[in-house]
């Protein structure tokens, strides 16, 4: 028995009316970097389809270094494969999808953190930087955390959202911006 017997159940009625998607350049030319919590699911809260947007999801959504290697190797990826087939030789834009509610912000609390580290030998230090308290605050950061990434391909821009938990509304917080100054 496992817990996906249901889930797999819904998975079959998806396989019967299932076509498959090639692989190609993001319809939707954007890339989601978002928290995991189950409530904030980009391909709902967003109306992604398949073939739309790659996404990663972390706890809170938060550019680390290991989002950025796969932005990175993305960004190579679709220059390999798609380079000439591009418009404005844009490769995508990088979302970062910060939320209100979210269970990192509990991390801003000494007592919750230090059993926190203790929990998941993660440092302290590491686990205060990654709590979102104020989302609004908090993508702002990471969009710029991202930009000044010297790995951050320039035909890459990054912008910055907060998903409201109350509402079901997402807001722009910082358009799309590249790394360096465009040609032309
Ligand atoms: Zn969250």
């Amino acid at each position: 028995m496992t817990r996906m017997t249901p889930l797999l159940d819904r998975n079959e009625q998806f396989a019967s009316a299932y076509t498959p998607v090639p692989l190609g350049p993001p319809a939707a030319q954007v890339f989601i970097v978002t928290c995991l919590d189950h409530r904030v699911d980009p391909a709902i809260v967003l109306g992604l389809r398949l073939g739309d947007a790659p996404v990663i999801r972390n706890a809170g959504g938060r550019i680390t270094e290991a989002v950025i290697d796969d932005v990175a190797y993305i960004a190579f990826l679709a220059e390999q494969l798609f380079g000439g087939q591009l418009e404005d030789d844009r490769l995508f834009e990088v979302a970062i999808l910060h939320h209100t509610q979210c269970g990192t912000g509990l991390l801003a609390d000494p007592g919750f953190r230090r059993q926190a580290a203790e929990a998941t030998g993660r440092p302290e230090a590491a686990l205060e930087a990654s709590a979102v308290t104020d989302p609004y605050i908090t993508v702002k950061a990471d969009v710029e955390r991202l930009l000044a990434s010297p790995r951050l391909s320039p035909k890459v821009s990054v912008s910055g959202h907060v998903y409201d938990l109350d509402t079901g509304r997402v807001t722009t917080i910082l358009d799309a911006r590249s790394p360096l100054p465009t040609a032309g």
